[in-house]
C-alpha cells in the first residue's frame, strides 16, 4: 500500500486514494497546493466507498467546487487577525485567550474554517514565538486558555505538557480542542491521557458532524479521556450535504450523550475561501435547529452558533435572527 509520512503519522496517500476515486486525478494537485488533502487510515476505513454522498467521504476528499471563488468567501471568516496580539495568539473575549500550538492536522477537512492557511507558511511556532505567546496568555489575566490549532494533538505529548504545566502558574481552567480523538483516536494513548489527568481540570472539546463517525476506536478514545476524569465536549459544525438535516443531527446529538460528551456547540460554516458548496443559510440552519429542538432533550442540545467575521465572538444564532444589529 502507497502512503506518505508525516509529523502526525501514516496517512492515506494519493496513488491508493486515485485508484479508488480517478475522476480526483484532474483536481488532486490544485485542491492540495490550496489546502492539503490529508486523511487517516481510521476515518478512510469508515468511508462507504461505493456511495459518493457519503457523510464521512465528503469531509475529507476534495470536490471541483473547492476551486470556485464565491462572492462571499472571507480571507478571515471569523476576524481571528484583528484579535491576535502577537503570532499563534487569539484573544476576543476577556476571560480566556486561544493559542494555536500548530497549524497541522491528522486529517484536513475539507470545509475548515483556517483552510486559508497556505500550506507555504510555517506550521509551527518558533521557540521564541511560543515562548511570547505563553508569557502574554500568563499576564492576560484570563481564566481559561483554550489550546488549538490546527489540531493541538499533532504536536507531540511532552510539548502539550510543557505548555499545561506553564500556563497552570495563573491560568486555573486549560481546554483542548481537538479533533484527534474523532480522526485519529489511536493518538488518545494511555500516556496522553494519564498526563492530561494528572493536570486537571483539563477540559476537552472534540469535533464530530455526523453519527457514522463513531466507530468503536473512537468509542474506546472517548471512553480513555471520559473514564480518566477529563470533562468531553463535542462542537460541531452544520455542513451541506454532511449534516443538515433533522435526523442526523438528532442522532448524533444522542449518541454523544450515551458516550457522555456533551453536545456543545452547532458551528454556522464559516465562509472561507474553497468551502461555499458546504453552507447551510443562517434561515435554514435556525429552522434544522428548531427541528432538532424538538427532538432531544435540553442536556443533549446545542448552542447554534455563528462566528462573525468582524472578530466579535460568537453569537447565538436564534437571538441574533430575532434582534440582528
Ligand atoms: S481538525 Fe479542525 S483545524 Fe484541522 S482541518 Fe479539521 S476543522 Fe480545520
Amino acid at each position: 500500500m502507497s502512503k506518505r509520512k508525516s509529523a502526525s503519522g501514516p496517512v492515506v496517500g494519493r496513488p491508493e486514494i486515485l485508484l479508488d476515486r480517478p475522476e480526483l486525478a484532474d483536481i488532486w494537485a490544485e485542491t492540495d497546493a490550496q489546502f492539503p488533502i490529508r486523511v487517516t487510515r481510521s476515518w478512510w476505513q469508515r468511508i462507504n466507498h461505493a456511495d459518493v454522498t457519503d457523510p464521512l467521504l465528503i469531509q475529507a476528499l476534495p470536490q471541483p467546487a473547492e476551486l470556485l471563488a464565491d462572492p462571499d468567501d472571507r480571507e478571515d471568516p471569523v476576524g481571528d487577525a484583528a484579535c491576535s496580539p502577537l503570532p499563534w495568539v487569539v484573544h476576543k473575549y476577556p476571560s480566556r485567550v486561544l493559542l494555536l500550538l500548530t497549524k497541522r492536522c491528522h486529517l484536513y477537512c475539507r470545509y475548515c474554517f483556517r483552510r486559508n492557511h497556505r500550506p507555504s507558511e510555517r506550521e509551527d511556532p518558533t521557540p521564541g514565538e511560543w515562548a511570547a505567546a505563553l508569557d502574554y496568555a500568563l499576564g492576560s489575566g484570563a481564566e481559561e486558555v483554550i489550546l488549538s490549532g490546527g489540531d493541538p494533538l499533532a504536536v507531540r505529548d511532552q510539548t502539550l505538557f510543557d505548555a499545561i504545566d506553564t500556563l497552570r502558574d495563573t491560568i486555573p481552567v486549560i481546554r483542548i480542542h481537538t479533533r484527534a480523538p474523532i480522526t485519529k483516536p489511536a493518538r488518545v494513548t494511555n500516556a496522553l491521557v494519564a498526563g492530561l489527568a494528572s493536570r486537571r481540570p483539563v477540559w476537552v472539546v472534540v469535533h464530530c458532524n455526523h453519527p457514522k463517525e463513531l466507530s468503536p476506536d473512537v468509542d474506546q478514545a472517548l471512553a480513555r479521556l471520559i473514564d480518566a476524569g477529563l470533562p468531553v465536549l463535542n462542537q460541531s459544525v452544520l455542513l451541506r450535504g454532511v449534516n443538515d438535516n433533522v435526523p442526523a443531527l438528532a442522532e448524533l446529538s444522542r449518541q454523544l450523550v450515551r458516550r457522555g460528551v456533551f453536545p456543545y456547540y452547532l458551528h454556522h460554516t464559516d465562509h472561507a475561501g474553497g468551502n461555499a458548496h458546504f453552507r447551510v443559510g443562517v434561515q435554514e440552519g435556525l429552522a434544522l435547529w428548531h427541528g432538532l429542538q424538538k427532538c432531544v432533550s435540553g442536556g443533549a442540545l446545542p448552542r447554534y452558533v455563528i462566528d462573525p467575521p468582524q472578530g466579535s465572538g460568537k453569537v447565538d444564532v436564534a437571538s441574533w435572527v430575532s434582534s440582528p444589529t
